[in-house]
C-alpha cells in the first residue's frame, strides 16, 4: 500500500504538470445550480449542459423554482439534452425534497445528498467537492477508465473504485485527482486507442494492453 501511494503521489505530480488549471467543466455558482448540472450531465456532454444551463440557470434561480415548475415546461427548457424527460423529473423530484426537507439549501452531507431522488455517490461527490469544497473523489467513466489502467483501482465497481482511491491519493487531493484524471482519460487515455507512447505516466502504468513505444 505504501508503495501504491508513493506511485500515486507521483502520478499526480506528472499529471498536475501536465494540466495545471484543470478544473471542473461545468458551468455553476452555487451548489444548486452543480447539482442541476451534474443531473443533466449524465451521458451528455459538458458542452452541450453548459449551453443549456446558462439559459435554465436564470429562469430557476431557488430550488422552489424547480419544485413549483410544470414538469411539461421543465422538460421543454431542457429537451436538448439526453435523456430529458428522466433528467427533467429528477431535478424537480430532488427539489422538491430540498424544500421540504433542507429548507432549499442543498445538503453537503454524502449520505443527505445520496438520499436525494436519483442522486448516487458520483454526483454527490462532485457537488460536495467542487461546491462546498470537501475532498470527494467522483468515479466516471474517465476517473474508472484511468485509474483502473493505472493500477491504482482494480475493481469494476464505481463505489469499489472510490474507495480504492480514498486509499492511496492524499485526502487534500482527491478532488483534484478526480479532474486530472477526466482530463487525462479525454486528451491521452481514451478509451480506444490510448496515446499511450506520448503519455506523461508511462513509465508508471500497469496496464498490459498499453501500446509500446
Ligand atoms: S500509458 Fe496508455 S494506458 Fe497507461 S495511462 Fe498512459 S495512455 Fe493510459
Amino acid at each position: 500500500m505504501a508503495d501504491k501511494k508513493k506511485v500515486a503521489a507521483k502520478i499526480i505530480s506528472l499529471l498536475e504538470k501536465k494540466h495545471p488549471d484543470v478544473s471542473l467543466v461545468l458551468n455553476f455558482s452555487s451548489p444548486l445550480e452543480l447539482l442541476v448540472a451534474t443531473i443533466l450531465a449524465a451521458q451528455c456532454t459538458d458542452k452541450r449542459v453548459n449551453d443549456v444551463s446558462r439559459t435554465l440557470f436564470k429562469k430557476y434561480k431557488k430550488a422552489e423554482d424547480y419544485k413549483r415548475a410544470k414538469i411539461n415546461v421543465l422538460e421543454k427548457d431542457v429537451s436538448s439534452i439526453s435523456f430529458f424527460r428522466n433528467k427533467a423529473g429528477n431535478i424537480k423530484n430532488c427539489c422538491k425534497v430540498i424544500v421540504e426537507k433542507y429548507n432549499g439549501n442543498v445538503p453537503s452531507d454524502i449520505d443527505e445528498l445520496t438520499s436525494l431522488p436519483g442522486i448516487g455517490r458520483k454526483t454527490a461527490n462532485i457537488v460536495l467537492g467542487n461546491a462546498f469544497g470537501q475532498p470527494a473523489i467522483a468515479v466516471d467513466t474517465h476517473v474508472q477508465r484511468v485509474s483502473t489502467r493505472l493500477g491504482l483501482a482494480t475493481s469494476k465497481n464505481p463505489d469499489n473504485i472510490e474507495k480504492e482511491l480514498c486509499e492511496v491519493v492524499p485526502r487534500e487531493k482527491w478532488t483534484k485527482t478526480c479532474h486530472l484524471f477526466q482530463a487525462h482519460g479525454r486528451m491521452t487515455c481514451t478509451a480506444k486507442k490510448p496515446s499511450c507512447p506520448i503519455c506523461v505516466v508511462y513509465d508508471l502504468c500497469e496496464w498490459k494492453d498499453k501500446i509500446r513505444k
